[in-house]
């Protein structure tokens, strides 16, 4: 288990870290959520930045500034879908934290915070996304000691127990 991973409760959009992710959708221009949310704390420089980008794939990532969050970027990535499971679905959720952690490192970012990505709207069974999530996570900072910590930041008790779980299961 690495020690760099933690698990806590809260509301990402109050984030210190250097960089937060966001669960967006593929056209990059907001939705419900976390998304939203992060677009409303952020001012609407934020829309304005992700208007100039062109979308991003399922499974990649974009980075902007954060304008008037704490966070100095945010990494826009658009989660799968859920659809049973046989659509390629854990591949894609895998490639959202990577590609996410792959922009952090590039732009200098020691610590990151991720939202549980494709568990609301989007219907990924949250155990199963944890598992993948953290999978995801360990596996990059394996090879990256320039990343100091990766916070997952659970909005509801349930969702931080599954972490909690599936980091114990590591
Ligand atoms: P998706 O479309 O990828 O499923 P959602 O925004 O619907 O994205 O939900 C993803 C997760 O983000 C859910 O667990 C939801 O409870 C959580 N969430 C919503 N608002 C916030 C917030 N302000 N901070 C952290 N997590 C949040």
């Amino acid at each position: 288990m690495d020690k760099r991973i933690e698990i806590i409760s809260g509301d990402i959009t109050r984030s210190d870290a250097d960089a937060i992710a966001n669960a967006a959708n593929t056209s990059l221009l907001g939705g419900g959520g976390v998304d939203g949310a992060i677009h409303r704390a952020a001012g609407p420089e934020l829309l304005a930045e992700c208007r100039t980008l062109g979308g991003c794939e399922t499974g990649r990532a974009k980075i902007t500034k954060g304008y008037r969050l704490r966070a100095k970027y945010v990494l826009h990535t658009p989660g799968p879908v859920w659809s049973g499971g046989g659509h390629g679905e854990a591949e894609k959720l895998a490639g959202c934290y990577t590609s996410c952690l792959e922009l952090a490192s590039r732009y200098g970012c020691k610590t990151v915070d991720f939202p549980s990505i494709s568990t609301g709207v989007y219907g990924y069974p949250v155990d199963k996304a944890a598992r993948v999530a953290l999978g995801a996570i360990s596996a990059y900072l394996a090879g990256h000691p320039e990343i100091e910590r990766v916070r997952m930041v659970c909005f509801d008790e349930r969702t931080k127990r599954a972490y909690d779980e599936a980091l114990a299961g590591l």
